[in-house]
Order: C-alpha cells, then structure tokens, then sequence
C-alpha cells in the first residue's frame, strides 16, 4: 500500500508563483520532490482534461497548476509530457482539440513540459485484476518512468468525487471507457474496475496532487475551496477532500473498496495546513451520495447500456435444458413460456456481457448482438490488435 500521508495547503489564486510555492511547500512535508523524481526521468503529467473544458468552467486541472509542477520537475532535470483521453476517440485531432481549450497548449509554451502526440493504443496487464486483467490504456505511458497524477476536485452526479483516484480512468483510451463501464453492473464493480486499473500503475504512480483551489460541484457550479493536496496514495488524498466538503470518507464506496483490497486505510496522517478553515459545510455533492440508490444506479446503467455487446437467445431454437442458467454468474437469464415452448430470457440489466452462457449452450443458438454505438469500439480494437500483430 502506498503512504497514506496527505499534505495540504491553503492557495487561495491560481497565481504561477503562488502555486509553485505551495507545491514545494507541500511535497517538502513529504520529503521533497527529489524522493520521487530523478533527474533524466520522463515523467508523465496526467492532468483531468474532462471534456475538454475551459478553465473557467473547473472541471479540468487549471493549467497553471500544471505549469508550477512541470517548472519544478524540469528543475530537477527530467523531462515532462502531459498525457491524458479526454472526449470522444483518442486521435491526434481530438487530442490538439483539447491541447487549446484546457489551456494545456500554453503551459507547453512555456517550454517545461511537452504534449502528447502519441495516439497509439497498448495492453497493459494486471494478473490479480477483479474485473479485467487485460486493459487498453494510452501508450505514451509506456515511455513514462513515472506518473504524476494531477486530479480535478468536482464531482459527478453519478460517480461521486472524481478527485485523484478516478482521474486515473483517463489513462484509457477514448472510447474503450464506454467499453469498460458498459461492462459494469453496479457502481461498485465500477470502483473496481478503477482499482483494476490502479493496479496495473501503482508502481508508476508516485504523487497524487488535487486541485481544488477552484472545485466544481455537482450542479457544475464552480465552487471556491483554497485547498491543494498532495501525497503517494490518491485514495488517502480524496479520503481528505471529501472532509473538506463535510463528508464522510467512511461512507464513501469507492474507499471502502480501497480498504478491502489493501490499497487504503482510513487511518492517514494530514499534515500541512489546518482543515478547519476549509470545509464547507454546503457544497453540493451528489444527490445521493456514494452510497449509490436504485434509481441513480439505473441512470448509470442506462447511460452505457446502449455500448454493451449481448447475447441473444432465439426463443424459437432454444431447447429450454437450463445450461445457460446454471453458468450465468449474475443469474441473469431466467426461463419463460412461449409459443414454441420455455425457451431462456436474459435479463440486460443484470448481464455483466462475460459470455458464458454462449461458450456453454450444448445447441450453440446463443448469439451476441453488437449494438450500433459498440461498434466503432470494436472496431477500434480489432485495428489495435491488428497493428500489434502486424
Ligand atoms: S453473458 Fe450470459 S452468462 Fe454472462 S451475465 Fe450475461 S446472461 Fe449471464
Ligand atoms: S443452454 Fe442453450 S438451449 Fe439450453 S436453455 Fe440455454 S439457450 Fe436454451
């Protein structure tokens, strides 16, 4: 498990100078920056670049908190490249599309950090994974020696505070997001998939750094909270952020995860500036918290739904022997009478897609359907797959 010691500091500007004393300030009560990066290391920045927003809107990392760092870890003579997937396919347009309105092409002017042009795809692997073992991420950290992952402080209506832990999903390329949460029956094999991904990165991953001088409530609302923190371990830094906004970290699902999988403990050291001062006491969070309802859970799955590859049982060439049901993890098919007699039903809403119950009918009449949205997906990887091979 990495240290779960947070270090926070009051910033209340998106002033260059400002923010790079207060980084410094903060990764010194860690025990400098020089603990974590080398000089001739290449060290990968992944801001959250949401949607490719503007600054003013909060939802992505100022660029001038990326600048401060990038200023610092050049100093130390390594070299920086920001790379993250934001919106729509990972492509190089899409990329330098985001580059200009995240403000990110301005921070490489300043000549500490370079962007990344690489949209190749690669497989990364993590032999303990829950839910996936094998995951597309961007290529470009491959070249990375380590990663600096900057968070945004917003939250989102249905995934509760992205922060540090879940800005580390945009290490997936574009539209295999989709792919990943399509596949998720709950928001907690979500989380799980997060963890998944964790995993693969948590060696790379040495500093976790949220901004949250400006954050973005849930309504999209920018919302003031002078707060940066900085530590190894993203999920003990989000642990501290939902208390400045008057959580309870031990409510949060995703934490609870954490926990379970030995990533996390919610006994952590805060160390820094006072807390007092900063938590407010009404920021609007989500509706329901993470302790995710029905309803939201269903918005959530209706959301991907349309993504999701299905199998399909023919009503008609069934043969009604219940294989498939006694091989469905989710028992998510269940028999019903019609006119040709009982035949097997899938219930989409509980099918995680794993495809069982195609590899183990004896009368092979389970087909998948590819909706129309999933396709560019497949395609997607069956290119990727290609240029590997080739
Ligand atoms: S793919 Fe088949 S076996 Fe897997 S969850 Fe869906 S219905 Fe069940
Ligand atoms: S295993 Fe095949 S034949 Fe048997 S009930 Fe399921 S779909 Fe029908």
């Amino acid at each position: 498990m990495r240290d779960t010691k947070v270090a926070l500091k009051v910033c209340n500007e998106y002033d260059g100078d400002m923010i790079a004393g207060k980084l410094k300030e903060g990764f010194d009560l860690l025990g400098g920056l020089s603990n974590y990066i080398k000089p001739g290391h290449t060290v990968l920045i992944k801001p959250d670049l949401y949607n490719c927003s503007e600054p003013n809107q909060a939802k992505t990392t100022n660029p001038n908190v990326v600048s401060a760092l990038a200023e610092l870890v050049y100093k130390i003579g390594a070299t920086c490249i920001i790379a993250d997937s934001p919106k729509g396919d990972f492509k190089q347009s899409n990329l330098d599309n985001a580059y200009v309105k995240t403000q990110m092409l301005q921070v490489s002017n300043n000549g500490h950090a370079m962007l990344n042009i690489n949209d190749d795809i690669a497989i990364a692997t993590n032999p303990n994974g829950e839910h996936c073992r094998n995951v597309y991420v961007i290529d470009a950290v491959n070249d990375a020696d380590v990663i600096i992952n900057v968070g945004k402080f917003r939250c989102d209506k249905n995934l509760g505070l992205i922060g540090c832990s879940q800005n580390i999903f945009g290490l997936i390329p574009g539209k295999f997001k989709e792919l990943i949460k399509s596949r998720c029956h709950t928001l907690k094999s979500y989380y799980n998939y997060i963890h998944d991904i964790y995993e693969v990165f948590e060696d790379k991953i040495v500093l976790n750094i949220l901004d949250g001088i400006v954050a973005s409530e849930v309504n999209n609302d920018p919302r003031i909270l002078n707060t940066i923190l900085i530590g190894e371990n993203p999920y003990a830094v989000d642990s501290v952020a939902l208390k400045v906004i008057n959580q309870n970290p031990q409510d949060s699902l995703l934490l609870n995860e954490s926990v379970r999988r030995g990533k996390f403990s919610f006994d952590l050291e805060l160390v820094g500036d006072n807390i007092e001062p900063l938590i407010c006491s009404d920021f609007h969070y989500t509706s329901f918290g993470e302790n995710v309802k029905s309803a939201s859970m269903r918005k959530f799955r209706q959301e991907y739904n349309s993504y999701q590859k299905r199998p399909v049982i023919p009503s008609n060439l069934c043969k009604g022997c219940k294989i498939c049901i006694a091989n469905c993890p989710m028992k998510a098919i269940s028999m019903q009478s019609g006119q040709f007699g009982e035949y097997a039903k899938v219930d989409y809403d509980r099918c995680i897609t794993c495809l069982k119950c195609v590899d183990n009918c004896p009368y092979k009449v389970i087909k998948t359907k590819t909706p129309i949205k999933y396709r560019p997906i497949d395609r997607m990887i069956k290119k990727s797959l290609r240029e590997r091979k080739d």
